[in-house]
């Protein structure tokens, strides 16, 4: 068609020419040569544009000499220039118009370009589906997505049906590693398994919200089986609240955080290695420290039973060594006080602190973890938990302690639910924390032995973890208990004595 476009307005411009010159007509037919410019438009560029707008011009004029001779009647001039401001306008127009074309297609080019060959994965998606699914739910009075939820658990699986796939880039595609846009879109609610339903669910609580914008990071599982990291964003431009284009950016981290996995696996190993060198430094010092006393314990006993099985037995030197053996094992005692002292040392200052934050904090230092083992996490914290006086760091521990058992119990759990709540409330004088797992529970001949120290049923633990928990909460004035059923997971609890107000 473009092809033909060229010689349908030479066809035009010759055909206005005749009827310009050889009618008489009292109509400015060379107005006609507009047509011409505004096909132009398709095939010429601006220096070819003025060009023809200024051939058509001249065409105009010789027809006016050509029909008219020298004598010049007044309406035939009007009518000419009429023509020629016609012609004039339009071509300056259609030059304008070709110059904002010319920009508008450098800048469609290059936003082309971009979305081409950025290393990120884009998807652009159309959600009007699901958008209306949604106000569907909204008008009929639900509250929230967790009404969703209730009303409709299978909710998600169609949610994902309802998104459309209309573009996506080279990058996307390689990611996927499908050969076109079809064959993604198919795979899209596929690659969702069962477990990412919960982030789902996030998801659309987001745009429940009317939220701009969303971030996350989500594991997926390719139909060859190689599980991949993703960095995701959704982003919904604000002059489009109908959703019907939302772009969804794709960073795959997976080579990234395999690498931060490998180098936290050293380096806890390394942790380890640290821990277990120390404590047997420890043991030895320990020995040592001990052995003194303890030697002269049996020392001091050996003489008084001596003086004791003599004769006339010498109450007065069997005086002095009991009075000895007295003093050193009270030497031995002091020494095991001091280094109970040392491994839970309370704060010399105690500050205030609010367990609901040492809580989040926590949580966050462990939310790699808590991914990387697909954990679903709740809190249900108490509003205006009063606060407790203690030690910030030593809290943290008990419940980074408390957190990593409980995820480490559900990821030995294959395929099982996976599920941690943290709860706090104020009871009557004191603060309750209570961290629940879905793992598989505590078996009765362990939950007796739990607190000891070095007590452990993991290949590479040192079953100190909630022998220390319970060190730091009894030297808050608090304590810790736990309580399992085989198979319905695990909940530990620990209890703070909180300040007082005064007055
Ligand atoms: P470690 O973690 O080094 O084994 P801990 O003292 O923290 O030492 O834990 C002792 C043991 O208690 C663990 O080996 C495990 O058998 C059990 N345990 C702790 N927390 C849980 C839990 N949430 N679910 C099941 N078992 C647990």
């Amino acid at each position: 068609m473009a092809r033909f476009l060229p010689i349908a307005a030479a066809v035009i411009a010759v055909a206005v020419f005749m009827l310009d010159t050889l009618t008489t007509f009292d109509i400015a037919i060379a107005v006609l040569y507009v047509v011409v410019v505004l096909l132009s438009l398709n095939f010429a560029n601006q220096i070819e544009l003025v060009a023809i707008g200024a051939g058509c011009m001249g065409l105009t004029l010789l027809s006016f000499l050509l029909s008219h001779g020298v004598e010049l009647p007044a309406d035939s001039i009007g009518r000419c220039f009429v023509s020629l401001a016609a012609i004039g306008i339009t071509t300056f127009l259609a030059f304008r118009v070709k110059a904002a074309i010319g920009i508008l297609a450098d800048s469609e080019q290059r936003y082309r370009s971009i979305f081409l060959a950025t290393g990120v994965g884009i998807l652009q998606m159309d959600f009007t589906g699901l958008k209306t699914a949604i106000d569907k739910y909204k008008s009929d009075g639900v509250q929230s997505i967790e009404g969703i939820e209730s009303l409709d658990p299978g909710f998600v699986r169609k949610a994902l049906k309802l998104i459309k796939l209309t573009n996506a880039n080279n990058t996307a595609l390689n990611m996927f590693n499908v050969p076109n846009i079809g064959t993604l879109e198919m795979l899209l609610p596929a690659l969702i398994s069962a477990e990412m339903e919960g982030k789902v669910w996030k998801f659309l609580a987001s745009i429940w919200a009317g939220n701009h914008s969303y971030e996350a990071e989500t594991t997926i599982k390719t139909s060859e089986g190689r599980q991949l990291i993703f960095l995701y964003n959704v982003a919904v431009p604000l002059d489009r609240p109908a959703l019907d284009m939302v772009l969804i950016s794709i960073l795959d981290v997976t080579a990234r955080r395999e690498a931060e996995n490998e180098l936290d696996a050293a380096r806890s190993q390394l942790a380890h290695v640290a821990r277990v060198a120390t404590l047997g430094e420890l043991t030895v010092s320990i020995a040592h420290e001990l052995n003194q006393p303890l030697a002269a314990v049996v020392t001091n006993g050996g003489a008084g039973l001596r003086w004791l099985r003599r004769e006339v037995p010498d109450l007065k030197k069997v005086q002095f060594s009991m009075e000895s053996m007295v003093a050193d094992a009270t030497r031995a005692s002091d020494v095991i006080k001091h280094l109970r002292g040392l491994s839970v040392k309370s704060s010399p200052n105690p500050v205030n602190v609010n367990l609901n934050e040492v809580a989040e904090e926590t949580v966050a230092l462990l939310q790699r973890e808590i991914d990387v083992n697909q954990v679903t996490l709740r809190f249900d914290l108490a509003d205006q938990l009063p606060e407790i006086s203690g030690d910030r760091v030593q809290l943290q521990q008990v419940v980074l302690n408390l957190l990593l058992n409980a995820i480490q119990a559900m990821a030995h759990a294959p395929g099982g639910r996976r599920e941690l709540l943290v709860k706090s409330l104020a009871e009557e004088s004191a603060i309750v924390l209570k961290i629940h797992d879905t793992g598989p529970g505590i078996p009765p001949e362990v939950r007796d032995k739990l607190f000891d120290p070095f007590y452990t049923t993991k290949p590479d633990g040192m079953g100190m973890g909630l022998s220390i928990c319970r060190s730091i909460l009894t030297a808050h004035g608090g304590s810790i208990s736990a309580t399992s059923e085989l198979g319905a997971g695990t909940t530990f609890e620990f209890t703070i004595p909180f300040i007082k107000e005064v007055g």
